[in-house]
């Protein structure tokens, strides 16, 4: 879609203020490209140079991360957070531990984080944080050592009122228990809230470990339903093999579809029989091994190294790796061999181009900040849990989570109905997630 002469030379201020940062400022353009409608509308929005605010961070702490690794070597990372918005609440975002992590990736997740976290109805702000550490391959000491030394930089800035970080890619229970522990020596108190996904034994929550996968599915659920549609015998692929895969698979399967194929960075396995959970739980979450493993437990099962895993057929593509593995050639593949529908687990992993392609072919698609947002809204669950000194059920936390994706349907599918483009959740979630940030910050004047 076109954008605006006034929202281009905004896309164009971010390009000249924020050089080099690719996925920065495709996040900004595919936000900008749903605005138009939205600044007809509500021309104070414009007047109050909203849509210009929203795309400078309130602040950015970049810094050293120095540790030793297993052999008394002396290494250096670098850390980043990113406090993008707090118009809503306390800055609220994962951290993100992987190779590929530069300020540029740090400021896309932190700006989709900010629609994500006001589409949840929780009070809560969007930001960012991780480093360029590789966790692959490293010992439980090495892990310890780096997260420790991680946070005595980033204690300073956060706080059960003020940031409240989590996990991301690489960062799980193991590296947030660490963070904790370092935190709590740091500042003599224990601060449950200032860290979500913790463990159970320490302020953690029910349904914390689950909630991306199943908030994504129960997404996926609500698109099928509104084209009376369902899971029920569907062939599902997802990518990935994460925290958010596995989750996925386990409540695709509960619904009735059957996943037969999941990936890591190396390869892909196909298993026409269904993906086996328990394989994957045990294979990925207590022995830290390669998919690639599960063929020895199912010999029927193939891997294909280095594969593509959209090559092959489903009705359901669930992407939940990273962001931009599914590009335009991937998604006119997966149209073509008969998809429906599209759930991003992950964040941004359709390219622009992928997303035209299944937009314009009718697929129902929920783009990331909408079908991913289970995550961090039972990260606000366990924030309630923790201010409260409460701790739910694992039933009574789920139905709530269900509940909330339920409304973040319904939420981009009015607001996409509203603002004239029915069917399109990409518009109507960033309308709806900007709308309520918009009219807070013009409460709270210029800042
Ligand atoms: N990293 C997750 C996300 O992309 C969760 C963030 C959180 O729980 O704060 O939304």
């Amino acid at each position: 879609m076109a954008l605006t002469e006034r929202l281009e030379a905004i896309f164009q201020e971010v390009i000249k203020r924020n050089p080099g940062e690719a996925e920065f400022h495709q996040a900004v353009k595919e936000v900008l490209e749903s605005l138009g409608p939205v600044l007809v509308k509500y021309p104070e929005f414009a007047e109050a140079k909203v849509i210009e605010r929203i795309c400078e961070p309130e602040r950015q702490l970049i810094f050293r991360v120095p540790w030793q690794d297993d052999k008394g070597e002396v290494q250096i990372n670098r850390g980043f957070r990113v406090q993008f918005n707090s118009a809503l609440g306390p800055y609220k975002g994962g951290l993100r531990f992987h190779p590929s992590v530069y300020l540029g990736i740090i400021k896309f997740l932190g700006f989709e984080q900010i629609f994500k976290n006001s589409l949840t109805g929780l009070p809560i702000g969007g930001a960012k944080g991780g480093s360029d550490f590789e966790p692959k391959g490293k010992s439980d000491g090495e892990v310890m050592r780096f997260c420790q030394s991680f946070m005595t930089e980033l204690w300073r800035i956060i706080g059960e009122h003020t940031d409240v970080p989590a996990g991301d890619i690489g960062v799980g229970g193991r590296e947030i228990g660490y963070l904790f522990g370092q935190y709590k020596r740091l500042t003599n108190k224990f601060e449950a809230g200032v860290l979500t996904g913790k463990g159970l034994v320490y302020g953690g929550s029910q349904v914390r470990t689950e909630a991306t996968g199943y908030g994504c599915t129960y997404f996926v659920e609500e698109m099928l339903k509104g084209k009376k549609n369902g899971f029920k015998g569907k062939k599902v692929v997802v990518s990935g093999s994460g925290n958010v895969a596995i989750y996925t698979l386990e409540k695709v399967k509960e619904l009735g579809g059957k996943v037969v194929a999941m990936s890591d960075s190396n390869g892909v396995i196909v298993d026409e029989k269904g993906c086996n959970v328990e394989t994957v739980k045990r294979l990925k979450e207590i022995e830290r091994r390669r998919i690639k493993d599960y063929c020895e437990y199912h010999k029927h099962a193939k891997y294909i190294h280095n594969g593509n895993i959209w090559d092959v057929p489903c009705e359901v593509a669930m992407p939940s790796a990273t962001q931009n593995e599914i590009t335009g050639k991937d998604a006119k593949k997966l149209v073509k061999n008969g998809c429906i529908a599209v759930g991003e687990g992950a964040n941004m992993p359709t390219t622009p181009e992928g997303v035209h392609v299944f937009l314009s072919a009718g697929v129902l698609f929920g783009p990331g900040k909408a079908a991913n947002a289970g995550g961090v809204a039972t990260s606000g669950l366990e924030m309630q849990q923790n201010a409260s000194r409460e701790a739910w059920g694992f039933e009574e936390t789920d139905a709530k989570l269900h509940q909330i994706m339920k409304n973040v349907y319904q939420l981009c599918s009015e607001a996409a109905e509203e603002f004239g483009s029915p069917g399109n959740f990409v518009v109507g979630a960033n309308i709806a997630g900007f709308i309520k940030v918009a009219r807070a910050m013009i409460a709270h004047g210029i800042v």
